[in-house]
């Protein structure tokens, strides 16, 4: 049954309207148009935001160049930072439930996990909240008693965030807080799909106390709003999350100004299963690797690599424990996969799963939902997948594994490390010496051993690759957003001279 929307704070049928969100006042698009959202899992319209306009982007940035250049944010202590990000974190971890319907409501996904994800994402500002206070630089004080080199850590600038639609608070959460404790100024991009819950939080921050035009967002579409933003000289940074393809493009635009770019981009992860590890928790951690959040999974384990002897055994169990996966309703508790975000993404994964009934053998699903009434695709299992099929090589982002046996460690490293890519992978044994050997050989950002997607606020996050570069979390994340400035100071008296 669904839950109660009044009780979540949205009711039924009500459409919310937005504006961007500019030095600190809701604000129309200046071209007029507005984007309009319908829940991917009902067709229900949810919500509508402006498609904003070059001039839209503009003025944005030009907020956030004046809050850096007064120094209303970079000049508060960092203590004082820190209490507005903390301020942040408590109100996502303790009035969770109206932004984690507005979640599932735009992307379809369930609510049992929007209802981690909010309180999740609030973690993440309190971590932030801490690297307010911890960022700190260096000093050298070798050089005789007349002199000191300092290494200072300073905030970059003004900052450009451009995040997908796959997860909207908790990618939005990886960067924003940590930017802002670095003492950085903010324009985000999200996406045109899912813009609803990065503008309720800037209402959120506004109640926190971060000042006027510290934080703003201008809503739209990737062109031409991600990539004026990209592209605009007085923007020093921009953290993007999304498609390698849109990645480059990024990457491209940055050449403008030679801003710093820091990226999070796609993956085809192995998740490898050796014959000695507790095949139940292979099993549950292979069906979560490719299930959770209907498989729209950067870290996603899509590639399934068993070793031959467990095959049959493996795949017999996966099967059968996915009839246990409830679909459907993303609004009913009881949902572990809702429906697939959009339009565009849909089509993809369908074609993905045409080619694969093609190149490799189909267990289970292969295809569409179509009497769940909205974007919904079956979990899809293919096994005996050729190691240069396309669905062993591309992204699918959606509930599509592709199984391929291994016979030896070497074999498995090997197969692991086929890919361009390189942002996530799992490896299941009990045996320490192997699992020492697959987390130095494969060659991703993460290792999870006998665990997947376990992301504490602590630990770093990114790829390497095509992944991308630059890191999100962690005492690293605070870093990225900095510059390291050098001070010598030297005591004129003992200065050395020049023409003497
Ligand atoms: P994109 O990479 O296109 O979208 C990510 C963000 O970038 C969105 O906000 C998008 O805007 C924006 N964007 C689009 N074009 C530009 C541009 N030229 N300059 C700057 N920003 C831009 O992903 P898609 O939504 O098109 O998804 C396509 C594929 O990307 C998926 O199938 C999946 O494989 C991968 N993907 C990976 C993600 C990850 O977490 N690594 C997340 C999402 C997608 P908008 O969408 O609003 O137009």
């Amino acid at each position: 049954m669904s839950i109660d929307r009044t009780e979540w704070g949205v009711a039924e049928g009500y459409v919310r309207e937005y504006g961007h969100f500019i030095d600190g006042t809701d604000e129309p698009s200046i071209g007029g148009e507005r984007i309009e959202r319908h829940n991917p899992a009902s067709g229900e319209l949810v919500a509508s935001w402006p498609a904003g306009t070059i001039t839209d982007v503009d003025r944005a940035v030009k907020a956030a160049v004046r809050a850096f250049e007064d120094g209303r944010w970079s000049g508060l202590t960092a203590s004082q930072r820190s209490d507005v990000l903390g301020a942040v974190s408590r109100k996502l971890k303790s009035d969770w439930k109206r932004l984690a319907l507005i979640e599932s409501l735009e992307t379809g996904k369930a609510i049992s996990q929007s209802a981690d994800e909010i309180p999740w994402s609030g973690d993440m500002w309190d971590f932030a909240a801490g690297q307010a206070r911890a960022l700190h630089g260096d000093s050298y004080s070798g050089f005789g008693e007349s002199k000191l080199a300092l290494v200072l850590r300073e905030p970059i600038g003004p900052v450009g965030i451009i995040t997908p639609w796959n997860y909207p608070m908790v990618v939005l959460a990886q960067k924003l807080p940590y930017a802002l404790a670095a003492g950085c100024t903010v324009v985000v991009k999200p996406s045109e799909f899912t813009s609803g819950t990065t503008l309720e939080l800037a209402q959120i921050l506004r109640e926190a106390g971060l000042p006027d035009g510290v934080f703003n967002v201008v809503t739209g579409y990737g062109n031409p709003v991600g990539q004026r933003l990209a592209e605009h000289h007085d923007i020093r940074l921009v953290s993007f999350t999304g498609s390698t393809a849109t990645g480059r493009k990024v990457v491209e635009a940055s050449a403008s100004n030679m801003k710093k770019v820091v990226l999070e981009l796609g993956g085809k992860n192995p998740n490898v299963i050796f014959a000695d590890a507790d095949l139940d928790a292979a099993v549950d951690g292979a069906i979560k690797a490719f299930v959770y959040n209907s498989g729209a999974e950067c870290c996603s384990g899509s590639r399934v690599i068993v070793e031959r002897s467990i095959m049959d055994s493996f795949v017999a169990k996966l099967d059968e424990r996915l009839d246990t996966v409830s679909i459907g309703d993303p609004l009913d508790p009881a949902t572990k996969m809702g429906s697939i975000n959009n339009k565009p993404q849909y089509e993809k994964i369908l074609k993905y799963i045409e080619i694969g009934k093609d190149e490799a053998t189909l267990v289970r699903g292969g295809g569409a939902s179509p009497q769940l009434g909205g974007l919904f695709i079956e979990p899809t299992v293919f096994k005996d997948v050729p190691l240069d099929a396309t669905i062993a090589k591309e992204e699918i982002f959606g509930p599509v594994i592709a199984v391929i046996p291994f016979d030896s460690i070497d074999d498995a490293i090997h197969i692991a490390n086929d890919t361009e890519y390189g942002l996530a992978s799992s490896v299941w044994t009990s045996d320490l010496a192997t699992a020492t050997k697959m987390a130095r050989k494969v060659n991703a950002g993460v290792v999870w051993v006998n665990t997947f997607l376990d992301l504490p606020s602590e630990i770093p996050v990114g790829g390497v690759r095509q992944s991308g570069y630059g890191r999100e979390n962690g005492r690293y994340a605070a870093e990225e957003y900095t510059v390291v400035k050098t001070v010598v100071l030297q005591d004129p008296s003992a200065a050395p001279r020049y023409l003497v």
